[in-house]
């Protein structure tokens, strides 16, 4: 099999782009039966499970049944084993689709989660704890900005050298031959290249930039939890997706008011107002900055 049957940058990135556009929609599918039947406070809280569930049964639907997804279809692709010889094994193809979906859920599940307890760990008694607290502190963000960087240099490697977009294509060796070879573009692999190298510099400046942040400032103080008990919480001050106290209280265009955090992760399935159903983009929300 010759090489120039496999796919190259523009097809991988057309597919999956498609596939996006899909997964958007089951996303938005799912989303909406589960505020329907159990509400939105209940979706806010299972948002990320529920879109991932979507990827899956998405997957399962495709790739798991020995089909093309939509976009691969689109683009006139198909999946091949590490030796480009045959489709990818069954094995293959649930560890490629289980590390993508849930392996990524769990991977932020589990960011979140240390970064909660270490930022509700109490004082320590004696300095020595302390700094061994404050260390933590730092040195953690710091293995989580690796991963993000490792992510990025991975994106980088797909535009110079083509083939593997996803990290859990490149783990389990799947590429992809191009069904009708006269409908690829060979010719657009040196813009990508040219996207490549771009992001290479901008990752070497932006890291250059925070290994020069982190020398100039070596020690970092240990921020105490500022506790909400005891707070009153009343409708003044409710956020209508979470139905708590508002922290970060952001503004849409309706008027309508709500934590930072609730309606940017609201926005990122529906631009409208939860509320008054208004729609606009998330560049309109306002975040008020002296008013709680
Ligand atoms: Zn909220
Ligand atoms: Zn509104």
């Amino acid at each position: 099999m010759s090489k120039s049957q496999l796919a190259g940058t523009a097809e991988i990135l057309r597919a999956s782009q498609k596939d996006e556009e899909y997964m958007r929609y089951m996303r938005n599918l799912l989303a909406d039966i589960t505020q329907r039947c159990l509400g939105i406070p209940f979706w806010m809280k299972w948002k990320d499970l529920s879109n991932t569930f979507s990827d899956a049964v998405f997957f399962s639907l495709t790739t798991l049944s020995g089909l093309q997804t939509l976009g691969e279809e689109y683009a006139n692709i198909i999946q091949i084993d590490r030796n480009l010889k045959s489709i990818p094994s069954k094995w293959a193809r649930f560890t490629d689709v289980s590390l993508r979906t849930f392996g990524c859920y769990f991977l932020l599940k589990f960011q979140t989660w240390i970064e909660n307890q270490l930022s509700s760990l109490p004082q320590a008694e004696s300095n020595d704890d302390n700094t061994n607290i404050a260390n933590l502190k730092i040195y953690l963000p710091i293995v989580f900005k690796a991963i993000s960087v490792l992510q990025r240099i991975h994106l980088i490697a797909f535009y110079l050298y083509g083939n593997y977009y996803n990290i859990s294509k490149r783990l389990t060796g799947i590429n992809y031959l191009v069904i009708r070879r006269w409908l690829s573009h060979p010719d657009q692999q040196t813009s990508y290249k040219v996207l490549g190298w771009i992001a290479a510099t901008q990752l070497f400046l932006s890291l250059a930039i925070n290994m020069y942040a982190i020398s100039s400032k070596p020690s970092v103080s240990v921020k105490k939890k500022e506790s909400n008990s005891g707070e009153v919480v009343n409708s003044k001050n409710q956020c209508s997706l979470c139905f708590e106290k508002r922290s970060y209280s952001t503004a849409t265009p309706c008027g309508h008011l709500f934590c930072w955090s609730c309606i940017t992760s609201w926005m990122q399935n529906k631009e409208e107002c939860p509320l008054c159903r208004e729609s606009f983009p998330p560049s309109k929300l306002i975040l008020l900055q002296n008013y709680y």
